[in-house]
């Protein structure tokens, strides 16, 4: 399994960094969210919308979904068939109301909605899919693929990382942040026991200027942590 971290940003902006969307190919081709920026993103790794067998959503906030509708009308203008769209509760009525606000789109987009169950399980071509309800401000999902936990935003509890030893997960909060919604270093160590590989994405500034005390602690604590880049490919 090829995972390409296409964006690795939060919602605010920064330098070098696009807002969360994550590429999985195996026998087929899967986004797993797309914040601003994707469309670009996958151009410079090689990829066109066209390509995309399915997009998985974890939850609606716009840093992991804001470019859904324009990777839909991008495929209509290209002439490609239906997207299958993996998401959270709540999918329909995103969808429905960016079409009314977008009434020329009406009829034109070609995609199908699937809204998930906490513990719903589902195959993409070859790979195997979990999702786990997440712990955010509105409903969301983690996705277990092939064995690795893709977080979404959450804060970090021990369910969550239930037979997973290698994660792409969030990190939104720096050493001492409040992790009601998000994680902090502290957060992920004491709650993913299981977990000895962690590509850490999503990290506000004061995180991501911390990155080298975080990678230090969570070593100490069993965990080796690396922070991707945009564009950097990790094999499994
Ligand atoms: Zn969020
Ligand atoms: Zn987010």
């Amino acid at each position: 399994m090829k995972i390409t971290f296409l964006g690795t940003g939060v919602a605010v902006s920064l330098a070098e960094k696009a807002q969360q969307s994550i590429l999985i190919e195996d026998d087929r081709l899967v986004l797993v969210d797309c914040g601003f920026g994707t469309m670009l993103r996958l151009q410079q790794a090689g990829y066109d919308v066209t390509d995309l067998d399915a997009v998985v959503l974890t939850h609606f906030h716009l840093d992991h979904c804001g470019e859904l509708m324009g990777i839909l009308k991008a495929r209509w203008l290209s002439g490609a068939g239906k997207l299958k769209i993996y998401a959270p509760k709540g999918a329909e009525s995103f969808h429905n109301s960016f079409l009314s606000a977008s009434p020329y789109l009406l009829g034109k987009l070609d995609f199908g909605v699937l809204e998930l169950e906490d513990g719903e399980r589902f195959m993409i071509g070859s790979m195997r899919f979990e999702a786990r309800k997440t712990r955010h401000s509105l409903e969301s999902l983690g996705y277990v693929i092939n064995g690795v936990l893709i977080s979404g935003d959450t804060s970090a509890f021990p369910e969550l990382y239930e037979d997973v030893e290698v994660t792409v997960h969030e990190m939104s909060l720096d050493f001492g942040g409040r992790a009601d919604y998000h994680t902090s270093p502290e957060n992920l160590a004491e709650n993913a026991e299981s977990v000895r590989e962690a590509y850490l994405i999503h990290l506000y500034p004061p995180a991501y200027g911390n990155r080298e005390k975080i990678a230090e602690f969570l070593r100490k604590k069993g965990v080796a942590a690396e922070f991707p880049d945009d564009l950097e490919v990790l094999s499994l």
